[in-house]
């Protein structure tokens, strides 16, 4: 039986830490850390993502804000917004929440943010950062991974890692700060001839690709430690029979329900440490954002 890494534990605790040092700082400061959110349109999984993150600012005692903007807004409407708050002095972290629709310049709207206040960590400038190895802000997702074998007490330095997936948001800056942490890294994308072949021996393997089951019992190293940062909603019709049975609730409330993409029930016998999903990555990401707007404000603040 592998050990679950708790995702919901961890973020809870990574959560009361960022509430405690946000006292401190409106004790001895007078202000609170705040964090700008805009949303553009009427995307319902966006709104469900926005309001998660406003109710993690609550928790932790930021102040928060979302600015809403209509669906037929232009990409001069949100950079004048985004000029705004770059210059508010009570913002300290901005975010625009993607997708974005598809009149809008995405990349111009992101380096439109200024890098000190870009808590997604998706400007250029961070990006360049943490491949210089310099002090910057980190995507959240790929910085909770870290956090998850980090605090579950898993040795990186001189392991073996393996990536599947290469996005920007999740696999290409994971890559690096497991680089940045003495790990071996081997990447793979679709286009990786033999996937197995890379997963098989490593260590810690990490999935980010929205392929549900595409790690199977055969393709992991016995003992090793498996981070599952897929989201896939599976309809009763697609599910396997273990899953039907696993989840029999979920699919009788909900008629679906969501899976990562290790084929958890076969893999987990076999591996040392495993993510759940949900509850594993998925909390993990809201408690990032929140402690990369906290450096954020303890930045601008002068505190550090
Ligand atoms: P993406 O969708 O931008 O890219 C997918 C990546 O997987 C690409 O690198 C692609 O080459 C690779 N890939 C696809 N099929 C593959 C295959 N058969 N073999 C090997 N590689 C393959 O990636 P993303 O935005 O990083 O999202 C990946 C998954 O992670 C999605 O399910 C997404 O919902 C989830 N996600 C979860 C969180 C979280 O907070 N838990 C955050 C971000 C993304």
């Amino acid at each position: 039986m592998a050990i679950l890494i708790d995702g919901n534990k961890i973020s809870s605790d990574i959560k009361n830490e960022i509430k405690q040092e946000t006292e401190e700082i409106v004790r001895t400061k007078g202000i609170k850390p705040g964090l700008s959110v805009i949303l553009v349109g009427e995307n319902p999984a966006s709104k469900v993502y926005v309001s998660n993150k406003q109710k993690g600012c609550d928790e932790v005692g930021f102040a928060s804000e979302t600015i809403k903007m209509p669906e037929n807004v232009t990409t001069e409407d949100v950079l004048a917004q985004i000029d705004k708050l770059n210059k508010d002095k009570n913002t300290h972290g901005i975010l625009v929440q993607l997708p974005l629709p598809q009149q809008i310049d995405k990349n111009k709207v992101l380096e439109a943010i200024i890098p000190e206040k870009d808590v997604d960590g998706f400007h250029p400038v961070n990006m360049g950062k943490l491949v210089a190895q310099q002090d910057c802000l980190v995507p959240a997702t790929a910085a909770g991974i870290i956090q998850l074998l980090k605090r579950s007490g898993i040795n990186l330095k001189g392991s073996n890692a393996t990536m599947v997936g290469h996005s920007e948001i999740v696999g290409k800056p994971c890559t690096l700060l497991l680089l940045n942490e003495w790990a071996t890294v081997t990447i793979c994308h679709i286009e990786t001839r033999d996937l197995k072949m890379h997963t098989k021996d490593a260590d810690i393997l990490i999935v980010a690709t929205g392929v549900p089951y595409l790690i199977k019992e055969d393709m992991v190293k016995e003992g090793s430690a498996v981070i599952d940062v897929g989201i896939n909603r599976i309809t009763k019709e697609k599910a396997n029979p273990d899953l039907l049975e696993w989840r029999k609730s979920d699919f009788e409330t909900k008629g679906a329900t969501l899976i990562g993409d290790v084929d958890f029930l076969k893999v987990e016998p076999k591996v040392g440490y495993i993510t759940p999903v949900p509850g594993g990555v998925g909390p993990m990401t809201i408690a990032m954002l929140l402690l990369n707007t906290l450096k954020a404000a303890k930045k601008l603040m002068g505190i550090i």
